[in-house]
């Protein structure tokens, strides 16, 4: 009994799982190579046999109405031991190797047989192509070079589908590499984006802070003057904090802040900007505000804070107001004239609006 097995069978065996082939499906292109193989071999039968660890599967095959058969009957398990030759068996039943094969005894009474190995470019034989006939015969030169010359197409298509395979998995697993890069790329912009209202927000009461309301201020007093119109912006200070700190202790006088913030928040208009300007002092920019409405909306501020109930006692606020009239073209001396007139609103015993073109 010839052992059946060659001595690379595991590297052969992965060799064949790498090409992907076994059952697959028929394709014109390896059925092309069976039907020439048959007609330059004048054999009834041929094919293109893979020989697995336990049966030989055929890719394609003319003549023969078996998809696979036994490794242990099949005859290109012998012709693949010697992958550089083409074996022919001109007659199995005088063949010992064959003759009880119930292959050649019985169906597909198999008496002739030439097979090519199909050998890849590592040295693996994955099978045959072979040629099959049901008489006794032989095959002349020309005959055994085309043969060979068809296992070499043979391996030469399934290493081309093997590298296109391989492409189009490098080319999805690149593009699953794109999409992840895309999705960090948009967590991070997530994540700037999250920052930059973190540097522009006050921890403690959620305005505007100091940073963002400079910047506020510049971009408003630049439309003004562009488009020539009033805008007013008071600046406010906590009456007598210090002693609300001093009597209910620093986390109460926090809760007062956030509570006053709030007022000025819901007190404002939409159109307006509110900030925490400094530690108990507020800005806000009025667009589009004259002196009047400056003075309407300071005046409405005022008494809600007055209204309002901080946990141990009421609290009020001065507020200093400056308009430019026909737009911002100085914004520090803006803020400063409505900063005097906060001084002048404290001065005059606090709990009141100052605006700074109303000053006797
Ligand atoms: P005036 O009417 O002249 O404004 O008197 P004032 O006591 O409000 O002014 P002063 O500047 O003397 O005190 C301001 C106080 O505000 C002092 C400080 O402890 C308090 N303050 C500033 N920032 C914070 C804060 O974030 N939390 C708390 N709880 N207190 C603050
Ligand atoms: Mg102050
Ligand atoms: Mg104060």
């Amino acid at each position: 009994m010839v052992n059946l097995i060659p001595e690379n069978e595991e590297e052969r065996m992965t060799a064949l799982r790498e090409y992907s082939i076994l059952d697959t499906k028929a394709e014109q292109v390896y059925d092309d190579i069976t039907m020439l193989a048959s007609w330059v071999c004048s054999a009834p039968i041929a094919l293109i046999s893979l020989v697995d660890s336990d049966r030989q599967w055929f890719k394609s095959r003319v003549g023969l109405a078996a998809s696979q058969m036994p490794r242990e009957y099949g005859f290109c398990a012998h012709a693949i031991l010697h992958p550089d030759e083409v074996m022919i068996v001109p007659d199995t039943l005088s063949d010992p190797r064959f003759a009880s094969n119930p292959h050649v005894t019985g169906e597909p009474n198999i008496r002739f047989y030439a097979g090519a190995p199909l050998v890849t470019s590592s040295g693996a034989s994955l099978g045959t192509v072979c040629v099959i006939d049901h008489v006794p015969r032989t095959l002349e030169d020309e005959q055994i070079n085309a043969l060979r010359a068809l296992s070499r197409q043979v391996v030469a298509q399934m290493e081309l589908r093997r590298t296109i395979a391989e492409q189009e998995q490098q080319a999805f697993a690149l593009s699953a590499y794109q999409r992840q890069l895309e999705d960090y790329q948009r967590l991070i912009e997530k994540a700037n984006a999250e920052l930059e209202i973190q540097s522009l927000t006050d921890v403690l009461t959620g305005l505007m802070n100091r940073r963002a309301f400079n910047t506020k201020l510049e971009e408003e007093s630049h439309q003004t003057v562009r488009h020539k119109y009033a805008l007013s912006l008071l600046m406010i200070d906590i009456d007598n904090f210090k002693s609300y700190n001093d009597s209910y202790g620093h986390p109460a006088g926090d809760e007062a802040l956030k509570l006053v913030a709030e007022v000025l928040r819901k007190k404002a208009r939409k159109c307006d900007y509110v900030a925490r300007y400094g530690g108990e002092e507020f800005a806000i920019i009025l667009p589009h505000t004259g002196i009047e409405g400056s003075i309407i909306i300071a005046e409405r501020l005022r008494q809600a804070i007055e209204k309002c109930k901080p946990a141990h006692r009421s609290l009020t606020i001065s507020i200093g107001v400056e308009t430019a009239i026909s737009g911002v073209s100085n914004i520090p001396g803006l803020i400063s004239k409505a900063d005097e007139a906060l001084y002048h609103a404290k001065a005059a015993g606090r709990n009141q609006i100052a605006h700074a073109q109303k000053q006797s």
